[in-house]
């Protein structure tokens, strides 16, 4: 990838008052292999990300990319050559925005997010689309005319001021809001409950909030690594000072019986309230179930496709 433009431009985004330093590059192709478990594909059409949250995982770019700008507060608006024949996509799953948010606020001025789904018409691809937006309601009407799309909103708490605390994206209202649209529209959407924070993420009422709004949930716990683990410890240490004993056995002794934990009170949950619930499968299954799927990537190593989700998609 080599820069086209290399002016800065100072901007804002939405939500937080940061002065973004945005220039345009070129990127040689736009669909990339991706190494994740979930598709074969994925698609960034910005490098960084103006959701500043706190414990970003995709902040490990900045290395890649020369940026030694706080996580945050860069955007590089990629350009990049004609997709040569879409339809080689038929039947491949790209996942859209797996180390950006492709609907962060200045897609909205950019619009590289919706030139690609524009690019993408007739390809037949399965799409994957994670976000903390609603912006994406403006693409509803492009998504749907992809085969069986799946939306996957990130919500880690119902607590607008811990949301506030950790992330510049919209606000859960409106993340809850647009699941809705979409679901009511019929779309399959995801409640992506990540990055679940021990104790401080209340996962069975984000379940009882989503339940009606989604097909699936995820559910998927905070990893700390890099320069972000002392920012959360930090934070837990000034907000949450009785939970920082736990937080120091999980992120700093590797322990890791919190997490075996809540995956039997997940389990029990289930059973009581008629939920599948599934460890470590991918998210394959084509067909809106009639209930949420749980689903649980506490286990990132051991996820798989396997009978169980297959014979679903098969009927
Ligand atoms: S929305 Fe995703 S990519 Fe963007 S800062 Fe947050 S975690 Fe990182």
């Amino acid at each position: 990838m080599s820069d086209s433009k290399k002016e800065p431009m100072a901007s804002k985004t939405d939500n937080r008052q940061v002065v973004m330093k945005i220039q345009e590059i070129q990127a040689k192709s736009i669909v990339n292999k991706s190494n994740l478990p979930i598709a074969g594909f994925s698609v960034n059409p910005y490098v960084g990300c103006p959701h500043a949250c706190r414990y970003c995982y995709a902040s490990f770019m900045k290395r890649f990319t020369n940026h030694s700008e706080p996580w945050g507060t860069f955007l590089d608006v990629k350009n990049w050559p004609p997709i040569s024949r879409p339809e080689k996509y038929q039947g491949k799953t790209i996942i859209l925005g797996s180390v950006t948010d492709a609907y962060h606020p200045l897609e909205e001025r950019y619009g590289r997010t919706r030139m690609f789904l524009e690019q993408m018409q007739g390809s037949r691809a399965n799409l994957i689309l994670t976000t903390k937006s609603d912006l994406i309601l403006r693409d509803l009407e492009l998504i749907r005319t992809f085969p069986d799309p799946l939306v996957a909103w990130s919500i880690n708490t119902l607590d607008e001021r811990f949301r506030a605390d950790m992330d510049s994206a919209a606000t859960i209202g409106q993340r809850l809001a647009a699941m809705k649209t979409f679901h009511d529209a019929g779309i399959r959407t995801t409640c992506f409950i990540s990055p679940i924070f021990p104790v401080v993420t209340d996962v069975f009422s984000i379940i009882e909030r989503v339940k009606q709004r989604c097909d699936y949930i995820w559910l998927e716990n905070l990893n700390l690594r890099g320069e972000y683990k002392s920012v959360i410890l930090d934070y837990i240490k000034s907000q949450h000072s009785d939970l920082l004993p736990l937080y120091e056995d999980i992120y700093l002794k590797k322990e890791n019986r919190y997490w075996g934990q809540l995956d039997t009170q997940v389990a029990s949950y289930a059973e009581s309230n008629g939920y599948l619930y599934l460890v470590a499968e991918e998210p394959f299954q084509k067909r809106k179930p009639i209930k949420p799927i749980i689903i649980n990537y506490f286990y990132h190593e051991r996820i798989r496709q396997s009978e169980k989700i297959s014979k679903l998609s098969e009927q």
